[in-house]
């Protein structure tokens, strides 16, 4: 048994070895990958229930890594932050997505995702400060999407900036609600412009009462507090019908359309109608 336990212990820790290994390489790969071009954007558009019309569009970061292909931003987001390249990757996406986003016409928003260690530095202050003056992006056409979990690190720095950023013109959505460990403690205490539904909520909405139940109760609490809510992941037909008739505001997912290029015709199109 004890040479059964060495072996297993032996296999375990080379497992981690070989995992730690992988994030390692990762890690130094992700160091380089701004200056090597490596980055690019991809774009989801987000809509207004009611009218349908396009509201702007949500940024999200592809990696186009050197032997690896294209690498999830679910897998190497964890480790950009653990190494702390994502300050450096963040800088690079609300840069860039600003620039984008100042070419099209009022009043498309554009949302960039913001990490909790972006959030606990005091800089990302004067970085969205400068990053607007530099690309002539209005204010009020940003959006910075931050989940509760990215609070939670330091709660009074990252409540900090949120404030200083929010007097500037710029708006504040939390991201992933209802799957954080605090969601009503979040409500409470910050300062926030849209609740974005996760999407774990909409697989479920049809089929099970339950979810529906919780669904209509986030949305009642966006109607108390006067805030609008996005629903996330939506898929459906049904799920949007839902979604209506409960009263929610606004829409993203595979439905409306997959993360990808702008559409321009769409967005002009919308901008000459309105
Ligand atoms: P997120 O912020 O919740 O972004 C939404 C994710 O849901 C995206 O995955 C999107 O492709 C996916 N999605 C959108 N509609 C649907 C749908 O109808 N069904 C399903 N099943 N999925 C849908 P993606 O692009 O793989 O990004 C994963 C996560 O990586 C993001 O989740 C976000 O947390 C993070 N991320 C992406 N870009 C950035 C970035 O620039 N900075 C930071 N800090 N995090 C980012
Ligand atoms: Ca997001
Ligand atoms: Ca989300
Ligand atoms: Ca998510």
């Amino acid at each position: 048994a004890k040479a059964e336990f060495d072996r297993t212990i032996c296999y375990y820790e080379q497992g981690m070895d070989e995992n730690a290994r992988y994030r390692r390489d990762m890690a130094r790969d992700l160091w380089c990958a701004v200056e090597r071009g490596e980055f690019y954007l991809a774009y989801q558009v987000q809509k207004s229930i009611d009218s349908g019309n396009t509201t702007g569009y949500e940024v999200l970061l592809r990696w186009n890594r050197p032997g690896h292909g294209n690498v999830s931003p679910a897998e190497f987001i964890p480790v950009a932050e653990e190494c702390g390249a994502i300050n450096a990757i963040g800088l690079w996406v609300l840069r860039s997505a600003c620039e984008e986003a100042a070419s099209w016409p009022e009043p498309y928003k554009i949302a960039v995702n913001v990490s909790g260690i972006q959030l606990a530095q005091v800089e990302l202050i004067d970085t969205v400060r400068n990053t607007l003056l530099a690309t002539g992006l209005a204010p009020h056409r940003l959006e910075l999407e931050v989940t509760e979990t990215a609070i939670i690190g330091d709660k009074q720095r990252a409540l900090h900036s949120l404030r200083q950023i929010k007097a500037m013109g710029v708006s504040i959505a939390i991201d992933d609600f209802g799957t954080g460990y605090s969601s009503l403690d979040t409500l409470r205490s910050f300062p926030f412009d849209k609740i974005k539904l996760d999407r774990s909520f909409m697989s479920e909405v049809e089929s099970n009462e339950q979810s529906k139940a919780i669904v209509r109760a986030i949305l009642a609490l966006g109607h108390s507090l006067s805030v609008p809510v996005l629903a996330e992941g939506v898929e459906t037909r049904e799920q949007l019908t839902v979604l209506r008739k409960e009263g929610c505001t606004e829409a993203q997912g595979f439905l409306l359309g997959r993360p990808g290029a702008i559409d321009w015709d769409d967005l002009l199109e919308a901008s000459f109608s309105a």
